[in-house]
């Protein structure tokens, strides 16, 4: 068993004070609870789990000035510099942000019901099965290619550290990527800590669920029209799937999920990228928890400038030292073309 990254401090949970919760992390990997199976029961620290949505109260759609976009270059350009990305560099790949302002709300499944409750289980493979096509098959954006186009001249990036578990940014070429939060098409065991392929153990679960694999093009259209994208999949609690090959423990997605705290091993390669890095460069996060924050506050602390560009407000904002708003695209193809 390798849990000690599961600190009691749940250093993941929502920032107190803040609207929402939500870690940048896919839907697939959260398609699950509406109605948690733990009951609203509270948990230290505050509000339990919020329904991820946008931020009450946010401004989104600002734009800034050319002039200053142009400064966020100069102050990056040359210069060793750290990025942290998040959801909105994926929504353009048909991945949706989970507190932009086309959020729809809802309540993420957490570690603790995933692991305790076999109809869980059940029921987030059940509807992950259904949407894994769909995010099997998103491929990077322009936000993805135009920030791998950028490295190393004008900007050599010590590192790409994501709070996405999409493998995007791999896909499009960023070297190195730092998985904050894991990968949704990688499987761990909860025991022995195996990886293994979400591809494999998708068509193992196809062929053990014979009934719904027949129905799948059909319950995926389903899901492709519903508003958030998610799969409502009837019966889920007779859906079939397997436990680890290797020791007959629990498989789940190898992603963070609410309750767990990123893999210690992970968060040191991340804060060696910042370590290496003269300036932080945030680019569509919200930044609304620690896992994502905590590097801001570590780049302030070190007096390493950091830029955060972000279409609505960020948790950080009073502590960058330039705050950007834009669409990501357009942002990161002006500096493409700055840097002629
Ligand atoms: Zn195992």
């Amino acid at each position: 068993m390798s849990r000690a990254h599961r600190s009691d401090t749940e250093p993941d949970a929502p920032v107190p004070g803040t609207a929402g919760p939500a870690a940048d992390v896919g839907r697939w990997f959260s398609t699950a609870a509406r109605a948690p199976l733990d009951g609203p029961g509270p948990t230290r620290g505050g509000p339990r789990l919020p329904a991820w949505g946008p931020m009450e109260g946010a401004q989104y759609g600002l734009r800034s000035v050319p002039d200053e976009i142009d400064a966020g270059f100069a102050l990056l350009r040359g210069r060793p510099v750290a990025v942290l990305t998040g959801a909105g560099m994926s929504t353009g790949s048909g991945l949706p942000d989970y507190r932009g302002r086309d959020a729809v709300p809802r309540s993420p499944m957490t570690y603790q019901e995933f692991m305790r409750h076999d109809l869980a289980r059940r029921r987030y493979w059940a509807r992950s099965t259904v949407g894994w096509e769909q995010f099997r098959s998103a491929r990077p954006g322009a936000t993805h290619r135009l920030l791998a186009a950028l490295d190393p001249t004008p900007l050599p990036l010590t590192a790409v550290i994501t709070q996405n578990v999409d493998g995007l940014h791999a896909a499009a070429g960023s070297d190195p990527v730092v998985d904050l939060h894991g990968r949704l098409d990688r499987v761990r065991c909860q025991q022995c800590d195996a990886l293994s392929a979400r591809t494999a153990l998708h068509q193992r679960m196809l062929s053990m669920n014979p009934e719904l694999a027949a129905r799948l093009p059909e319950l995926a259209a389903d899901a492709a029209q519903a508003p958030d994208g998610d799969a409502e999949v009837d019966r889920t609690s007779t859906f079939r799937y397997p436990p680890c090959a290797l020791c007959g423990g629990i498989l789940k997605p190898d992603v963070v999920s609410f309750g767990e705290s990123a893999r210690p091993e992970v968060v040191a390669a991340a804060f060696a990228a910042l370590e290496a890095a003269e300036a932080l460069l945030v680019l569509g996060s919200s930044l609304t928890v620690q896992s994502g924050l905590r590097f801001v506050r570590a780049a302030g602390k070190s007096g390493k400038d950091v830029v955060i560009l972000n279409d609505g407000p960020t948790r950080a904002d009073p502590e960058a030292t330039l705050r950007l708003h834009g669409r990501l695209e357009d942002v990161l193809a002006r500096w493409s073309a700055l840097a002629g």
